[in-house]
């Protein structure tokens, strides 16, 4: 019987992991659309898939790189880091929770800060870090949006911010919180020296984040199907006692609901913010 043959030997195994090894990460199944890509037509495609235009996430890096001309920026506050103001520890302490996390993403936090051009524009771009302890808010991903504003008062130019984020970090307690309130004070600084401030909103925006800075742009565009919310659903279910209605907490949703301004596309991104960066300053 053809099923148990593959007991007889370990070399029909052994075959097998190296053929398996072969091809690992050359395909992956899509979650929009459950066929299963070509990982190479992702990468030609801007991490959207091919059937479905489904929008896998995007790091920080790689969203810098598809925004800025040529790939180019100057890094900035590159070496900013968390002094763990709490001393803080659950299943283990934050500082060995950053060390981790520093040697796994190569940043220093949850956000890198980028000055160069798009389109041919100085601008500077934020972009959080999904993978730093969930793209959550603390002192540092404050700090960095603080200065970077400050960057484009002194320089005169336009700012813009790409959330992807949990929310605030709860290793720092109500201090990551005061950062809503000190990035939202210098936006309006921005905002009385008419300088744009640009928001995109990624998959997920969730939290103090878009309870902040997140939806405080003077242009607030998301990607397709992005989660972008305060509250997870079950917590809002549980509280107004009703079924959430479908799509609920989607790009989409929102953008019906007058929450959002546009949902944009990865690849027709910096196209739109080219555009619109032209109707504000131009
Ligand atoms: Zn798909």
């Amino acid at each position: 019987m053809a099923w148990f043959s593959r007991e007889k030997s370990g070399v029909d195994k052994a075959g097998e992991g190296e053929k398996r090894m072969r091809t690992e990460g050359l395909w992956l199944k899509c979650d929009g659309c459950s066929q299963i890509i070509w990982k190479k037509s992702l990468d030609e495609n801007f991490q959207m898939c091919p059937q479905c235009e489904y929008h896998f996430r995007l790091d920080a890096r790689a969203r810098l790189a598809l925004l800025f001309d040529g790939g180019a920026y100057q890094e900035l506050d590159a070496g900013l880091t968390s002094t763990d103001p709490l001393h803080f520890s659950d299943s283990k302490t934050y500082a060995a929770r950053l060390s981790d996390m520093r040697k796994a993403t190569s940043l220093s936090d949850a956000l890198i800060s980028g000055w160069g051009t798009l389109e041919g524009r100085h601008v500077n771009i934020c972009a959080m870090e999904l993978k730093f302890v969930g793209g959550s808010m603390g002192t540092v991903v404050g700090e960095k949006i603080t200065r970077a504003v400050e960057r484009s008062l002194d320089r005169r130019a336009p700012l813009i911010v790409v959330s992807a984020s949990g929310g605030a970090r709860m290793q720092e307690g109500a201090i990551s919180l005061m950062q809503m309130a000190k990035i939202s004070s210098a936006l309006m600084r921005l905002d009385e020296a008419s300088l744009p401030y640009i928001s995109v909103l990624t998959d997920p925006t969730t939290g103090g984040v878009t309870a902040s800075f997140a939806m405080l742009g003077d242009l607030n565009i998301a990607e397709p199907g992005a989660l972008i919310g305060f509250a997870g659903p079950r917590v809002i279910e549980q509280t107004i006692r009703q079924k959430l209605p479908a799509g609920f907490q989607r790009s989409e949703f929102l953008l019906d609901h007058g929450f959002l301004d546009a949902v944009v596309k990865r690849s027709e991104l910096k196209a739109y913010i080219a555009k619109a960066l032209s109707f504000f300053c131009d």
